[in-house]
């Protein structure tokens, strides 16, 4: 039984029944219509949304503008592991929000020291920097290799290489998207940031040719590529890049901020194979979708060589963000969401295995990073299936033309996940 906004409760079957029937119009309300009318009027066009429009959140729901639910299978790119406003996480924000929500880094404020220590002491490590979107932080990242690569390694000034796999995805600012092979990343806004080295994912002759370079600073790779359509390499993959790093005395720079967090099943990614990167980097998850939040996390001796005025953030490290990130970390740990992340994501593979190879040619992923792959036919292409899934109460977005991913919020319970199950299965044989 399920319990539905406008509060009767009815069975699953006839939930879904009737959702196919609510919104079998499929056309967008003319609430939806005028959301979306005004952002293409205002805003600038470098997204294209699926066609709904949200107005609320709550746990793994969230509401259009017509009050209609779904369940959100995107969780904000996995930043709202924790669930829609969290309310432990909620309460930090708003009890902080009454005390300072910024006193920039000129000068030091009671939150940032306790979260910094909650977090090194959390995931192992001797010092962190907060920053605040992703690509800040794996900008960061690429900064401090470049120091620690002449200050440490001696390689010469202006010489430093940074190794990147194909096909990764690390935000959109111009020194990620210099590492970039995705045309439309990169394309049309060179001149790219020089001293990049790109190679296949998954492939460790190719890392240990590059990494060999004595000009090698480091390797920076996502331990499942998310964006790229949830790619999980061989197993032994980071345990290899590991090795290869030590040996040639370059930086295992792992960028958890999709994987981090408890979603595939492990506090980290990098759990699944025991490493321990060099420079680790959090984000999304880290605020639990209130605010932008990040953290670069290492040891002493590559930390510490940015020094005093070399970089920085207005908002990086604020107290607002400091209370959130730590509360966000709390619910994480104490609702042991890594370990149902763990144990959701293996229903949740066996089901849609379960679904004729004709609809559904691969199903892969760990804990609740999961994508289906499916034959690329005229109609039957992952756009049009998200707004089939979307028109019968589930919101979920392409990667590619071929790839959905599926990345529910972490504290979804096995009812409301076999609900889910029943409505992918449903939505997708019905194409
Ligand atoms: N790194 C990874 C692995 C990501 O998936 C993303 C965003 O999706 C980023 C970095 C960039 O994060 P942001 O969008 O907050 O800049």
């Amino acid at each position: 039984m399920i319990r539905f906004g406008h509060g009767f409760r009815i069975s699953r079957a006839n939930a879904f029944a009737r959702r196919l029937s609510s919104f079998s119009a499929a056309q967008p309300s003319s609430n939806t219509q005028a959301v979306i009318e005004r952002e293409l009027r205002y805003g600038g066009h470098n997204y294209k949304p699926l066609p709904v429009a949200l107005s609320r959140g709550e746990g793994v729901f969230v509401w259009d503008v017509d009050g209609r639910r779904y369940f959100d299978f995107l969780s904000a790119y996995s930043a709202v592991n924790q669930g829609h406003r969290h309310p432990a996480i909620v309460a930090a924000f708003l009890k902080q929000v009454d005390q300072l929500t910024l006193c920039s880094r000129a000068f030091h404020s009671d939150a940032l020291g306790e979260f910094e220590e909650f977090v090194t002491k959390l995931f192992g490590y001797d010092k962190l920097i907060p920053m605040n979107t992703g690509s800040e932080g794996v900008e960061t990242a690429m900064k401090l290799a470049r120091r620690w690569a002449y200050d440490v390694k001696g390689v010469p000034e202006d010489c430093a290489q940074l190794i990147f796999p194909h096909d990764n995805f690390a935000g959109r600012t111009l020194g990620v998207i210099s590492a970039s092979t995705d045309p439309d990343s990169f394309g049309g806004y060179g001149p790219n940031l020089p001293g990049i080295v790109k190679i296949p994912y998954d492939n460790l002759e190719e890392l240990e040719a590059a990494a060999s370079n004595p000009y090698a600073a480091a390797f920076i790779v996502e331990p499942i590529q998310g964006e790229a359509g949830v790619i999980i390499p061989s197993d032994g993959y980071l345990r290899g890049v590991q090795e290869i790093c030590k040996k040639h005395k370059v930086l295992f720079i792992a960028d958890e901020i999709q994987t981090g967090l408890g979603r595939t099943g492990r506090r980290l990614a990098c759990d699944h194979e025991s490493v321990r990167p060099d420079i680790l980097l959090l984000s999304k998850a880290l605020s639990g979708g209130l605010l932008p939040l990040c953290a670069i996390l290492a040891d002493d001796e590559i930390i510490l060589c940015v020094k005093p005025g070399q970089h920085g953030s207005t908002y990086g490290g604020n107290p607002l963000a400091c209370k959130v990130g730590i509360a966000a970390l709390k619910v994480l740990e104490t609702e042991k969401l890594a370990d149902n992340a763990d144990r959701l994501g293996t229903i949740f593979r066996k089901e849609l295995e379960m679904i004729s190879k004709e609809k559904v040619t691969t199903v892969r992923g760990k804990g609740l990073l999961n994508a289906v792959v499916i034959p690329n036919r005229a109609e039957y292409n992952a756009w049009n299936v998200c707004l089939k899934l979307r028109d019968n109460g589930l919101l979920a977005k392409p990667t590619h033309n071929d790839i959905i991913r599926f990345t529910p919020p972490l504290i979804i319970t096995e009812e409301q996940l076999r609900e889910c199950i029943d409505i992918i299965k449903k939505t997708i044989t019905a194409m």
